[in-house]
């Protein structure tokens, strides 16, 4: 059981697959975590983030490795614990210049495919061209979406009290910079469920995809 979750920044997709992922026994791939890692090995190695052909260059040499239980997912880089530090504001920033260089998608499409493929029953994989490009043909594809002064107040909740007006900016000027880059753009499928989370709370969101994998199941 292969489950695609799409969608932009602050609908519940982290939230959303790793409990469904808990609750159906699947494993879970939080791909926008394996884009932050690259850009953390990127900015701590002194490669300009704005210097597309230097950042294809170095591509290939981080080592990533994630953990794929949903109730403890982790990330290494080089060996190194990576999920503190790829959750700074000075990577969030620099993530859609990375993640927009050809070379870094490829090398990180192949890694989710292969970590797909050797996962026991099955897995949860969320991120922004899961169902378009990485697994197009996934049993499931969600696409999650959320007005983005919703998205903006639960990402300034999730950082503590950070200033809702300046969060909702971000993330708008960083699904712009998803949405329009050349090479495997935040989309949705044309075979994914939407789910408009605005007025959702995050457990209906959870019952909902549940559901919508239990039904795929009972087809199978
Ligand atoms: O989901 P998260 O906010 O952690 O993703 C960080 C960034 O990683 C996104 O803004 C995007 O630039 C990139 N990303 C991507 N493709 C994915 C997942 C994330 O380009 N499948």
């Amino acid at each position: 059981m292969i489950v695609a979750i799409d969608g932009p920044s602050g609908t519940g997709k982290s939230s959303t697959s790793k409990a469904v992922a808990a609750k159906l026994g699947l494993s879970y791939l939080d791909t926008g975590a394996q884009y932050r890692a690259i850009t953390w090995w990127m900015i701590s190695n002194g490669i300009d983030t704005d210097d597309a052909d230097a950042i294809a260059a170095a591509s290939g040499k981080p080592l990533l490795i994630s953990g794929t239980d949903p109730s403890d997912p982790t990330i290494t880089v080089d060996g190194a614990d990576a999920s503190g530090p790829i959750r700074t504001q000075e990577v969030t920033s620099k993530v859609s210049a990375v993640s927009a260089v050809p070379e870094v998608r490829s090398r990180i499409t192949e890694l989710q495919r292969t970590i797909a493929a050797d996962a026991p029953g099955g897995i949860v994989v969320e991120g922004r061209d899961i169902g378009t490009t990485v697994l197009p043909d996934a049993d499931l594809k969600v696409f999650l979406t959320a007005s983005p002064e919703a998205r903006a107040a639960r990402r300034s909740g999730e950082l503590k009290g950070a200033d809702v007006k300046a969060t909702q900016e971000a993330l708008v000027k960083r699904d712009a910079a998803d949405s329009s880059r050349k090479t495997s753009p935040l989309a949705k499928a044309d075979d994914a469920v939407e789910v408009d989370t605005t007025e959702l709370t995050l457990q209906q969101v959870i019952e909902c995809v549940v559901t919508l994998v239990e039904e795929k199941r009972a087809a199978k």
